[in-house]
């Protein structure tokens, strides 16, 4: 099955679906070796490294497949569900065959030591990619309900808001 193809989008390689995905339908189980923080390449090449934060301090590398190459967009068509080490691309709307599929980077990073620059092309674009607890309020609060923010992530938030008795 290759419902799944790589091509070219206006900003490089991009993931294309070759059918139609339902919202909440698994798209393709993320997979690579595990890496520190410490042990991540450093100078760390934005473009062409592909390591995903999955934990506090755990990062997913590229497993050479097609899942090292979806981008990021701050409009995604699909999220991580992370659990149990299991990383999963799941749909979060419907999704037409023949379009590009993304997800939003920042719903898993936690960490203070990495931002990009955006350029997705959406209307409200925010321009530099970084860490969920930069995100406006309401876009996290969505994300939240979708089910596609980390556990690591949820327990820090809720420790946050504790601490400033919200
Ligand atoms: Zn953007």
């Amino acid at each position: 099955m290759n419902n799944l193809i790589i091509g070219q989008s206006k900003n490089g390689k991009a993931v294309f679906t070759n059918k139609d995905f339902k919202k909440g339908e698994e798209i393709i189980e993320f997979s690579g070796k595990l890496f520190t923080y410490e042990q991540l390449p450093t100078p760390y090449n934005e473009v062409d490294d592909h390591y995903v934060q999955i934990d506090k301090n755990l990062y997913m590398g590229p497993s050479g497949g097609v899942d090292d190459f979806f981008n990021h967009s701050c409009d995604p068509e699909a999220g991580l569900k992370i659990n149990n080490g299991k990383v999963i691309l799941m749909a979060i709307r419907n999704i037409k065959k023949g379009e590009e599929i993304t997800w939003d980077y920042s719903t898993t990073m936690d960490e203070d030591g990495w931002e990009m620059d955006c350029m997705c092309g959406y209307k409200n674009c925010r321009r530099i990619i970084r860490d969920f607890k930069y995100l406006p309020k309401e876009i996290q609060q969505r994300y939240i309900k979708l089910g596609i923010v980390p556990k690591y992530i949820l327990e820090k938030l809720k420790r946050d808001l504790k601490q400033y008795n919200i």
